[in-house]
């Protein structure tokens, strides 16, 4: 479980190890990215590296301190995040306290803060008293989702990594090494979107009943079903919609046109993408042009980025669908 055992953003390991072998490690770091990338992972993986007993620039995960910061027993090691809808100035306070004195039994201190987008103002500003003086024996690691609600002040004073999405490529390795089949590890890897926690903790049934919303999805658009049960499901019924869901179908949808275009170009059927819908997609051959997978793919692409703008969702959906229609 050292740094090779967290899943994609080798640049930000390369930077870690780096600055572990130079024995410059900032004591005050922002790891920002996309949720569930693995950003508390990374900062845990740093805690040990840089407490660990036998290594230098990672961490040999056998070592008693590795063992113990592994475990959340190492009282120089805390993990801090919203209590409630906040993190507070309690917290901070306590932080603080802690910070100045040195490590009972490790090297250094380490402090991650999970979710510090969530601390409110008074938090803010003693987290900045601590950044201004930073501790010697001591590193704070922030990790947020939404850097922009973090204070500039704060961000300047941190050393900021970013981290980007894994790879579905690497999602689906790692989920065959933890034991899936092959086939549903492909299908897991395309619906979380570089999200490696939501992989890992993916309800599969659930992805299932996506898959087949998806399908009716796809059908509609392909005319065979009509525009009515396409916007029975998806524009008037947003309000229950969230957009992460209508992104999944979106995902889910493309998937089937590769496979389509696959068929059509009589590309070998084991490298479906959705080999369970192999007869289904089959018996589409026909119906669909080349031209009009291009579209869809094309579309649900630009939709996709869309959504990630926070456009209206109403208002994609329904472009989606008339771009699609003939
Ligand atoms: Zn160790």
């Amino acid at each position: 479980m050292g740094f090779d055992d967290v899943v994609g953003n080798a640049r930000v390991k390369k930077i870690l190890r780096l600055a572990l072998q130079k024995n410059r490690v900032p004591n005050s770091l922002l790891f920002c990215g996309p949720k569930g990338v693995g950003e508390k992972k990374m900062a845990f993986v740093l805690a040990r590296a840089i407490n660990c007993e036998r290594e230098t620039t990672d961490a040999c995960e056998q070592c008693s301190t590795c063992v113990a910061i592994s475990g959340r027993r190492l009282p120089d090691v805390w993990e801090i995040g919203p209590e409630g809808q906040e993190i507070k100035i309690d917290q901070m306070r306590a932080m603080k306290q802690a910070a100045y004195l040195r490590p009972m039994v490790a090297r250094k201190r380490v402090f991650i803060v999970d979710e510090a987008e969530k601390m409110n103002e008074p938090a803010s500003n003693s987290l900045l008293k601590i950044l201004e003086e930073p501790p010697l024996f001591s590193h704070i690691i922030l990790l947020t989702s939404n850097p922009h609600l973090i204070l500039s002040t704060i961000k300047s004073r941190c050393q900021v990594l970013q981290f980007t999405p894994v790879g579905k490529e690497d999602i689906r390795k790692l989920l065959v090494e933890k034991g899936y089949p092959e086939e549903k590890a492909r299908i897991i890897s395309l619906v979380v979107r570089g999200n490696m926690e939501e992989a890992l903790d993916t309800d599969w049934e659930e992805i299932q009943n996506k898959r087949e919303e998806a399908w009716a999805f796809f059908l509609s658009l392909l005319g065979e079903r009509g525009s009515s049960a396409f916007l029975n499901t998806y524009a008037f019924a947003q309000r229950r919609l969230i957009r992460e869901d209508f992104e999944k179908t979106l995902e889910i949808l493309s998937s089937f046109c590769r496979d389509l275009m696959l068929l059509k170009e009589r590309g070998e059927p084991a490298l479906l993408l959705n080999p369970d819908y192999g007869t289904k997609l089959r018996a589409l051959e026909e119906a669909a042009s080349l031209e009009k997978m291009w579209d869809c793919l094309s579309q649900a692409e630009r939709v996709i980025s869309g959504l990630d703008k926070n456009l209206n969702l109403g208002l994609l959906v329904s472009s989606f669908y008339s771009l699609m229609g003939d």
